[in-house]
């Protein structure tokens, strides 16, 4: 199936799952996730009327994006994993949300470089929802605290958070548990649900939905995330 096609597929699921949930229609964004593939892939989903996309990688994303943004000035582009502070100032150049923020050293650098290139972009705090060792994100314990940092001592607004279950389980629970901290400290957004489990996540309130093989198909490059 082509891209536009299945790109129309994940549209109706998403609408579908928002009526079942009893949830305004339109209530949840859809981040197509186009990492791994090239402009020439990317530009179908584009030319159907997508509009928000994301990466995981700065160094990929700078070698693809400025092209397309010529054509599509309006794109929105989410960084989706996970940022060094050596790349803070081209991610903050480059991305209109970063969904990634979990660790005080990342969230200063980004804060300089906002202020640096008078640049103002939405940030997402990633919870480690399954205390995984090796995942990136803040554990659950620790969500509270780091959260109120940044808003805080920083002086940053958090739009959303933001988890990825792990693999080998259920991902009910963790995207309730993503629900619960986001209530709890007064946060409006949800960055949960990929092609897996989306339905899933927005029954349980996702305001924004990372889906890519489902749009893309299957990703065939190595990942180094
Ligand atoms: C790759 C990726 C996705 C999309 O995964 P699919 O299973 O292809 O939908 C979503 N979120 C993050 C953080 C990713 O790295």
């Amino acid at each position: 199936m082509s891209i536009p096609s299945q790109l129309a597929q994940v549209r109706e699921a998403i609408a579908q799952s928002e009526k079942l949930a009893g949830r305004e229609e339109g209530s949840v964004k859809l981040i197509a996730v186009s990492k791994t593939f090239d402009e020439e892939q990317i530009r179908p989903a584009l030319k159907a009327g997508q509009r928000v996309f994301g990466e995981n990688r700065v160094q990929e994303s700078k070698g693809k994006w400025p092209s397309l943004r010529e054509d599509f000035p309006d794109a929105e582009l989410h960084l989706i994993g996970p940022l060094q502070s050596n790349k803070a100032k081209e991610a903050v150049a480059l991305f209109d949300v970063i969904h990634t923020v979990d660790r005080k050293k990342i969230a200063r650098a980004i804060r300089v470089e906002m202020e640096k290139q008078g640049r103002q972009i939405d940030l997402f705090v990633q919870i480690n929802t399954g205390s995984e060792l090796q995942k990136a994100g803040i554990v659950p314990e620790e969500a509270d605290d780091f959260i109120g940092f940044c808003q805080v001592e920083l002086g940053l607004s958090i739009r959303g958070l933001m988890c990825i279950p792990p693999i080998e389980d259920n991902p009910k629970a963790h995207f309730k548990l993503l629900r619960k901290i986001a209530k709890r400290n007064g946060i409006k957004e949800l960055s949960m649900g990929m092609s897996a489990d989306y339905p899933e996540a927005i029954k349980q309130g996702a305001t924004f939905v990372r889906v890519g093989s489902a749009i893309f198909g299957q990703r065939t490059k190595k990942l180094s995330a």
